[in-house]
C-alpha cells in the first residue's frame, strides 16, 4: 500500500531491464532477417558508406550531391522494406518494438515549451505502474474484472418497485445510471466530468464505480481508488506523521492530485476532523482546477452531504453528475 524510495528504484529498474531485454530482441532478429536476406546486410553496408559520405559532404556544402545522395538511402531503405515483406517478415520487424511509445520504455517524457525550454516529467505508464502497483490491491483488481459493464445486471433492479420521488421504476433508474456511467466513461479525456453517485448500501454504486475505473485503466488513464477510510487517513498521515509517514503521505497526496480519476469509495463512513474536511476541500478544488474528475460513492443524501461537511464542500459537490441508484439490497439478493 506504500510507496517507498526502494520500491520506486525496483520499478526503475524493470524499466531499465525492459529497455535492455527490448534492445537484445532487436538485436536478435536483426541477426536471423541477415542469415534469411544476406542483401540486407549488403544494404545496411551502403547505408552507414551513406552516412560517413552524408558528413563529408555536409562540410564542403556539396548540397546537390547531398541531395543525391538522400535519394539514394530512400531508395535504400525502400529496397530494404520490399526485401523484409517479400520474405514475409512484417515491414517493422527491424523497428524497436517498445511496450510504451511515448516514453521508449524509459518511464520518462521530454516535454518541450514554446520558448524552447524542456523539463521532463514521469510517462503516463509510469505514473500507472505506481498507482497499479501501490493502490491496487490483489481483490480490487479481481474484483474489477467481475464488475464491469458487460456483467452489470439490471435484472437486479426491480421493475415494479417505484422512487416516489420521481415516480420512476428502479430499473428504469438503473438504465438511466448505466447509461450515464457510460456516456461519462466515453467522453473521458475529451471533456471534463465529475460523478456523484448516491444511494444505499447494497445498490450497486460501488459495481459502477468499478465498471468506469475498469474501463478507463484498459485505455491507459490512471485511475485511484480509495475508500474514504483511506483518502481521510492519508490526509491526516500527511499532516502528523512520522517523517517517513509524512513523506509517504505527500507522496500520496501528489497522486491524488495528479491522478486522471480519483474515486473515492464510500464519503461518509470515514472519520473525519476539521483539518481532514479542508484537506478534502483543498483536493477537490485542485483537482477541478486542473481539469480532473474525481468520482465519488456514497450513502448520503444530498442533504446529508451540506451538513456533514462544508458549505464549500457541498456546492462543489452539487456540481457533480449526479447519479442515484435505487435497488433492494442486491448482496441480499444474491444470497436468495
Ligand atoms: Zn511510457
Amino acid at each position: 500500500m506504500s510507496l517507498t524510495t526502494t520500491e520506486y528504484n525496483s520499478l526503475l529498474r524493470e524499466y531499465e531491464q525492459r529497455r535492455l531485454e527490448g534492445e537484445k530482441e532487436l538485436h536478435r532478429r536483426k541477426e536471423e532477417v541477415v542469415r534469411a536476406i544476406p542483401a540486407i546486410a549488403e544494404i545496411d553496408e551502403q547505408l552507414v558508406h551513406g552516412s560517413v559520405t552524408a558528413a563529408k559532404l555536409a562540410l564542403t556544402g556539396n548540397t546537390s550531391a547531398l541531395d543525391a545522395l538522400a535519394r539514394t538511402n530512400e531508395w535504400l531503405i525502400r529496397q530494404k522494406k520490399q526485401l523484409l515483406t517479400g520474405a514475409g517478415y512484417p515491414a517493422d520487424y527491424l523497428e524497436p518494438h517498445y511496450t510504451c511509445p511515448h516514453c521508449k520504455d524509459t518511464g520518462v517524457v521530454i516535454l518541450r515549451s514554446a520558448d524552447g525550454t524542456t523539463a521532463q516529467r514521469p510517462c503516463t505508464c509510469f505514473r500507472r505502474a505506481i498507482i497499479e502497483r501501490y493502490y491496487m490491491e490483489d481483490g480490487l483488481r479481481k474484483r474489477l474484472e467481475k464488475e464491469n459493464f458487460a456483467t452489470f445486471n439490471l435484472g437486479y433492479y426491480s421493475d415494479r418497485r417505484i422512487d416516489e420521488s420521481t415516480g420512476q421504476t428502479y430499473r428504469a433508474i438503473a438504465e438511466a445510471a448505466l447509461r450515464d456511467a457510460k456516456s461519462f466513461t466515453e467522453a473521458f479525456g475529451s471533456s471534463y466530468n465529475n460523478l456523484l453517485i448516491s444511494g444505499f448500501s447494497g445498490v450497486g454504486k460501488t459495481f459502477l464505480a468499478n465498471c468506469i475505473a475498469g474501463n478507463l485503466l484498459s485505455r491507459g488513464y490512471t485511475v485511484l481508488y480509495l475508500s474514504a477510510f483511506r483518502l481521510f487517513e492519508i490526509f491526516e498521515h500527511y499532516r502528523f506523521g512520522d517523517r517517513d509517514l509524512s513523506k509517504q503521505a505527500s507522496m500520496d497526496f501528489d497522486n491524488i492530485l495528479d491522478c486522471d480519476l480519483l474515486i473515492v469509495d464510500d464519503l461518509g463512513t470515514e472519520m473525519s476532523n476539521t483539518y481532514t474536511t479542508s484537506q478534502l476541500f483543498v483536493c477537490l478544488e485542485e483537482r477541478d482546477r486542473e481539469k480532473k474528475s474525481t468520482l465519488i460513492t456514497t450513502n448520503l443524501t444530498m442533504d446529508d452531504l451540506s451538513k456533514r461537511y462544508s458549505e464549500r464542500i457541498a456546492s462543489r459537490l452539487f456540481l457533480f453528475r449526479y447519479i442515484k441508484l435505487f435497488a433492494d439490497d442486491i448482496r441480499v439478493q444474491q444470497i436468495l
